[in-house]
């Protein structure tokens, strides 16, 4: 029996082109024998059972945005797309929740619940090319992760196709569920590699009334650390704390929309939010915990200019990509008493290993995208590049962070779990793999 007989013909493609690799995977470049794209979860499940009777290996791909080479298939085999699974299948806004097929992007998921009033937090920064099913697959955080969680904490129930091919539906328009072993928080985050996600029950919430950004400038990063510990100790509630530091601010700093001050070194931005008085009390109370020692500080407040300044912040990050033509731009998260030594490692790892760096990111959550630039048509430049952030990865782990706090593993940090989780640790991840997938079908070779 071919896959053929089991899926309409439009419903299998060529292999070739945006399927074998991903948006930004540092030039690696997958393989397969066949392009799928179900429409229904039945058609997931009659593909999943396809491959493992004939023991063929079988990648995940959403919106291919992911960072860490997750959706590239590297062992051949077929590569199953979501774009068709994309119905909404409820919509209940007066119970804040939502049933959406994994093929939804993040940006529509959005938009829906903006039109009623609420609100679906996690905010990954390619949300118009993401979908669900990736987000989920990816845990995807972004910068108001540090108020709202990441996708996991909106997502109470999870639709999914298990080996060898059967259809499991866990948790569902529920709030609360602690019935059983959390098998929904093990899918969550498991890229592609125990089940593929065909749909998601999704909890949302009402839409903030006001949003008003404090962003603060400072002359070098302890100051600007600084002042991310002063708002930390205030007990104010921010929904976001960023920073972006100097060497980044000197590339993307010009297209900044209200005018970057002269001594800018570095930057940290602030949201607060809610109801109208209570979003304008914290704001106030940012702008105070932020002033010491600030070289300028900028508040706001028309919804236009705080969606200029997200836009902005979105744009920085391809602005560095365009200094060298590459970037590998890490996602290691530390305990925040460590955000310091994070940002001054980093330009010291540069230069060590003789690239351009920078560090920017989710600060709140000592999330910090260190990022070490190269010229693609440099080898040498992008080995140096690629030892630079081994050292980075031994940084994280030597503060006691992560190597990963948002992108995964997925195939640009193969080998560093096992030195993160130790040799007992990595091999209970390796049996709950063994349970979910006894073939070593899905997603081969990747969070390992
Ligand atoms: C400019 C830019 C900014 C970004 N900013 C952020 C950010 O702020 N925070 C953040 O967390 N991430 C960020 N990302 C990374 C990325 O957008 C997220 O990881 C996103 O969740 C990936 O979703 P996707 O649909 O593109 O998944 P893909 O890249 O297609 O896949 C990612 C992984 O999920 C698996 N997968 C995909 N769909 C399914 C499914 N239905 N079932 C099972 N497995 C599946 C794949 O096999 C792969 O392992 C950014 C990316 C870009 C390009």
């Amino acid at each position: 029996m071919s896959l053929t007989s089991i899926l309409p013909a439009e419903a299998i493609l060529e292999p070739k082109g945006q399927y074998l690799a991903d948006l930004m995977g540092r030039g690696v470049q997958g393989s397969a024998d066949a392009v799928v794209m179900p429409s229904t979860t039945e058609e997931v499940a009659a593909v999943m059972r396809w491959c493992y009777e004939n023991e063929v290996p079988l990648t995940a791909r959403g919106g291919g945005t992911g960072l860490a080479g997750g959706s590239i298939p590297v062992s051949g085999g077929v590569v199953i797309g979501f774009e068709r699974l994309n119905r909404v299948r409820q919509f209940d806004p007066l119970l804040w929740r939502m049933h959406v097929e994994a093929g939804v992007t993040t940006g529509d998921v959005h938009r829906l619940a903006r039109e009623s009033g609420l609100r679906f937090p996690p905010d990954p920064g390619a949300a118009e090319t993401s979908q669900i099913g990736g987000n989920i697959a990816c845990n995807a955080g972004g910068p108001h992760a540090f108020k709202y969680g990441v996708t996991g904490h909106w997502v109470t129930g999870i639709e999914a196709v298990i080996p060898p091919g059967e259809i499991v539906t866990i948790g569902g328009p529920l709030r609360k569920d602690v019935a059983g072993y959390d098998l929904k928080s093990l899918l969550v985050g498991s890229e592609g590699t125990l089940g593929l996600v065909t749909a998601a029950w999704l909890r949302l919430t009402p839409a903030p009334e006001l949003e008003l950004p404090v962003i603060a400038f400072y002359r070098d990063a302890d100051a600007g650390v600084s002042a991310i510990e002063r708002v930390l100790a205030s007990g104010v509630v921010p929904a976001a704390i960023e920073y972006v530091d100097g060497v980044m601010l000197s590339y993307s700093g010009e297209a900044y929309p209200f005018g970057l001050p002269a001594d800018a070194g570095f930057m940290v931005i602030t949201e607060a939010d809610g109801a109208a008085a209570e979003a304008r009390r914290i704001a106030g109370e940012l702008r105070e915990a932020l002033a010491d020692d600030a070289v300028a500080v900028h508040a706001p407040q028309e919804p236009a200019e705080v969606a200029d300044l997200w836009r902005w912040r979105a744009g920085a990050a391809f602005a560095i990509i365009a200094q060298r033509g590459g970037a590998y731009s890490e996602d290691i998260a530390v305990p925040l008493d460590r955000l310091r030594d994070v940002a001054h490692e980093t330009l010291a790892i540069g230069e060590r290993h003789d690239v351009a760096a920078l560090s920017f990111g989710h600060a709140g959550d000592g999330n910090i995208h260190s990022t070490f630039l190269f010229s693609p048509d440099d080898p040498d430049e992008i080995e140096r590049a690629d030892a630079a952030c081994h050292e980075l990865f031994d940084l994280a782990l030597r503060l006691g962070g992560t190597v990963s706090g948002e992108h995964g593993i997925g195939w640009l940090k193969r080998g560093q779990l096992e030195r993160q989780l130790g040799e007992t640790g990595y091999d209970l991840h390796l049996r709950v793999k063994q349970a979910f997938d006894p073939k070593n079908l899905l997603n081969p070779g990747k969070k390992r």
